[in-house]
């Protein structure tokens, strides 16, 4: 089996090592393909879809999909973009994201999207959903109000053993994040911490910090989410 395979997206054309998610060879390519849910360096997920690029034809997630020779990508097209524009509304219209308010502006990658995607209101209804703020656990609060159920803390924070601190909870509509509770007692700053930075929103902050970097000096406030990509200079 060939170890570098060659590809087009958007009739770019493009390598990667066999076997890759299509999103990361994107990335290595110089192309920005949008995500919530994925991380670098933990298990793709697919679960909030706004990677979704058409593979062949077919709608597929980018960050579940590894790529083969000769594989035909359409990311950047109106079709493709107007999508993902509808699934990063319907995110602002299912939560309460009340972003001059919230402590992850200008760090959030869903405002962050939604710059880029140039929203300013959702055309959907609010659904104005009733969600809890945890504050009880001892090194960090969680806004479930702000959670777009990505999954990255669950599979990104674990202690020595590889036991993850997060686990969702229920299913459907009552779904949610919690944090074990004794694994809670034995979180440390360093990992509230980590544990904020790998939440893409404000779902996660924490305690005995804030407000540390002020607004206008902030990652997005001053880079378009995947700008830094699409400077990558490619041959
Ligand atoms: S708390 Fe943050 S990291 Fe965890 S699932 Fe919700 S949005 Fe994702």
């Amino acid at each position: 089996m060939a170890e570098v395979v060659r590809f087009f997206i958007d009739g770019k054309e493009c390598m990667a090592k066999n076997g890759d998610y299509l999103l990361q060879a994107a990335k290595e390519n110089g192309i920005y393909i949008p995500t919530l849910c994925h991380y670098d360096g933990l298990k793709p997920k697919g679960s909030c879809r706004v990677c979704t690029c058409k593979v062949n034809g077919r709608l597929m997630t980018a960050c579940t999909t590894p790529i083969a020779e000769g594989m035909m990508i359409e990311s950047n097209t109106l079709e493709i973009e107007e999508m993902r524009k509808s699934i990063i509304e319907l995110f602002f219209v299912d939560g309460n994201h009340f972003c001059p308010t919230c402590e992850k502006s200008g760090y959030c990658e869903l405002q962050a999207l939604a710059y880029r995607y140039r929203i300013t209101a959702p055309r959907y209804p609010f659904l104005f959903p009733l969600k809890r703020v945890v504050a009880d656990y001892a090194k960090i609060i969680i806004d479930h109000n702000r959670c777009v159920l990505c999954k990255r803390c669950v599979r990104a924070i674990k202690d020595e053993m590889g036991k993850s601190f997060f686990a969702y909870r229920r299913r459907g509509q009552n779904i949610e994040v919690i944090l074990d509770k004794r694994m809670s007692d034995r979180m440390s700053f360093e990992i509230a911490l980590e544990a904020e930075n790998i939440c893409p929103v404000g779902a996660i902050m924490a305690k005995r910090t804030a407000f540390t970097t002020p607004i206008g000096y902030r990652k997005f406030d001053k880079i378009t989410i995947g700008s830094d990509i699409e400077k990558i200079k490619t041959k």
